[in-house]
Order: structure tokens, then sequence, then C-alpha cells
């Protein structure tokens, strides 16, 4: 675990990350990594004197297997998971949603093969839908630890949103905006490869919408934090595609 700014930390592994904030003894979780991440998340709680039940919501970017990982887990044992009404179907039935074509990926890829094995020791080769979901709408501000924000940011999903902690200035951008790209060899700010996108136009779209926060430090679905401002990110993000 790697602590971000005050009460905020990064969990998960080389090349891909969840995160936890807490505030006044009590937590919010941004995304659920791979199924078999759960250890790491208590692992990491229990370091800050917590546990699974100081836990106030999970809230998810979107529902790829990378991402909501052990959701289901955490909402068996009475955590509030949640994510944009827009992504709320995907999040229940993988059929209601956009799965990558694997066909598409580059796996002869030294970098994609390390990524993949990654994967499946996180248990995110295999998507665990819940039972049901909680939704939160775009530019409502949640009554959770560290007050976040939901910006919706589509594209990469038909509702993936990312979650703005303006106290703790620091924005998690799911994999709307990522400093590792796994397809390409390049880090720092960037968009996915086209082929992980449900809709490539609208997830560059959606930079925009990122451009304009006032965060300080980028914590993305993929690669290490960046610091620096989010208008900055989104320019760097531009020049790659
Ligand atoms: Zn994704
Ligand atoms: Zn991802």
């Amino acid at each position: 675990m790697e602590q971000i700014a005050d009460g905020v930390h990064r969990l998960g592994r080389k090349h891909h990350n969840f995160y936890l904030v807490v505030e006044g003894g009590r937590a919010t979780v941004v995304d659920a990594g791979g199924s078999r991440e759960l250890p790491l998340l208590e692992k990491g709680l229990s370091r800050l004197g917590l546990g699974l039940d100081s836990v106030e919501a999970l809230l998810l970017t979107h529902a790829h297997s990378d991402h909501i990982g052990f959701a289901r887990l955490v909402q068996k044992r009475g955590v509030s998971v949640k994510s944009h009404e827009a992504e709320a179907a995907f999040a229940v039935d993988s059929a209601a949603g956009s799965q990558i074509g694997m066909l598409e990926v580059p796996l002869w890829k030294p970098r994609v093969i390390l990524f993949m094995v990654e994967m499946v020791r996180a248990g995110a080769h295999r998507a665990y839908r819940l039972p049901s979901i909680e939704t939160v709408a775009d530019g409502e501000r949640l009554e959770l630890p560290g007050r976040p924000q939901v910006v919706a940011t589509p594209g990469h999903t038909a509702g993936h949103a990312s979650y703005w902690f303006e106290g703790s200035r620091v924005l998690c951008s799911g994999d709307a905006l990522v400093t590792d790209g796994v397809i390409a060899g390049g880090l720092g700010p960037q968009v996915m490869a086209d082929v992980f996108h449900l809709d490539p136009t609208r997830a560059r779209e959606s930079l925009d919408r990122l451009a304009g926060i006032d965060a300080d430090v980028l914590l993305p679905g993929h690669g290490d934090p960046w610091r620096g401002s989010m208008a900055e990110a989104v320019r760097r993000a531009r020049v790659e595609v």
C-alpha cells in the first residue's frame, strides 16, 4: 500500500490500481481490482487500524473484470457498491456491456503478456457480476468519506465515471485517463488504445471533463500516480493520441 496524500492510499499491483480514501476512521474504496485481491484491501485497512466494517462504500469507475473484482464479496459482507447509473446494467450482467475484444489485443507483445499474467494472478480474467448495484449520477457529491464528486466520463464503457476528491485534491480516473496504456510502451498521461474502448471518440471527448478539474494528483486505473494539473495531463494524453 502506498500513501498518495493525507488519507489517500493506492492498492493493487504493478499494472493496475484501486484506492482507499480514509477520513475520520471511515473509508471509501474506489474500484475492486481483481476477484482475488480482497486480501490486499483487508491488509491495507488493518494497517490503518480499520476493517471492512469501516468501509462505507465501494465506488466502481466501471465494470470491467479488473475493476469489479471483489465487489461481490464486499457487497455480501454489507458494503454498499455503487456505479454510475449508465454502468449499472453491465455491473449486473456482462452481456449488457462492453467486453474487450481480446482477439484484437496484441498478445504477443512482452508488456501485454506481463499484464495478462498479472491479471490472471489477480483473478481479473473472470468478471463476477453483482446481484444488484446502487447508482450515482453525474455531478453528484456523495456523502461518503472524502466527499467524492461523480464525473461522468463515458466512452471506455457506457457508464464509466471518475471520482474527484476535492478535499484531498486527487482525481480517480479509472480507465478514462491512464498513465500505463498496456499496449503502448510509454508511461505518463495517455488514453488507452482504441481496442479497449466501447466508443473511442466518446472516450476522447470525456477528457474535456477531466481537464476542467482542479486536482493535483491523477490516480488512474492503470499506471503510477501523476502529479500536475489535470489540464496538463489531458494535454499530454491528447499529444499521445
Ligand atoms: Zn476498463
Ligand atoms: Zn482497467
